[in-house]
């Protein structure tokens, strides 16, 4: 079952994402839904500063430094401070709606910077499921391998039985 968002919170707080402001404008003049919001509801933020609302953005630092992606920070000023909630909830962009996994597998990479996200319980279900079928795979070798080695044997007897002709 799929987790739901704790609305902790932190996912809002400081956004780190591949496009500079200009960026957003020229989406939004093209009509784009995220663009739209975004170039209205982001306001850019120092490195510094996301760092301090959000420690785990250093996981999204270190991963743009090593692809030498650029990486810009913004926060929205449709978050509620104080209760954590998104004031703009049903106007929040596709970029909001489908975080984190945008109809893919939980992956446990795209949630590092997210420590306290509730999401990690997708992660969790996904590894243990991976681990199940492994285990599967493992067991129905083993069964494989066993009923060989039994056919082998019988064979084997056969054999001596038979003073040595197949
Ligand atoms: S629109 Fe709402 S969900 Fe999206 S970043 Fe702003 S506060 Fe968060
Ligand atoms: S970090 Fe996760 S739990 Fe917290 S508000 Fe964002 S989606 Fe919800």
């Amino acid at each position: 079952m799929a987790a739901t968002c704790s609305k902790c919170g932190l996912c809002c707080r400081a956004i780190g994402i591949r496009q500079p402001k200009r960026e957003l404008r020229a989406q939004a003049r093209q009509g784009d839904a995220n663009g739209s919001f975004t170039a209205r509801h982001w306001h850019r933020i120092s490195r510094a500063e996301a760092l301090r609302r959000n420690p785990g953005m250093a996981y999204r630092i270190e991963s743009a430094r090593a692809s030498s992606l650029p990486l810009y920070f913004y926060e929205c000023d449709a978050l509620d401070p104080r209760t954590n909630l998104c004031m703009a909830h049903t106007d929040r962009p596709p970029v909001c709606r489908g975080f984190p996994w945008y109809g893919r597998a939980p992956e446990e990479a795209w949630l590092l910077p997210f420590k306290e996200c509730s999401f990690w319980e997708d992660v969790r279900e996904r590894q243990l499921g991976l681990l199940a079928q492994q285990l599967a795979t493992l067991a129905s070798r083993r069964a494989l391998t066993e009923r060989l080695a039994g056919l082998r044997a019988r064979r084997l007897a056969r054999t001596v039985r038979n003073g040595g002709v197949t």
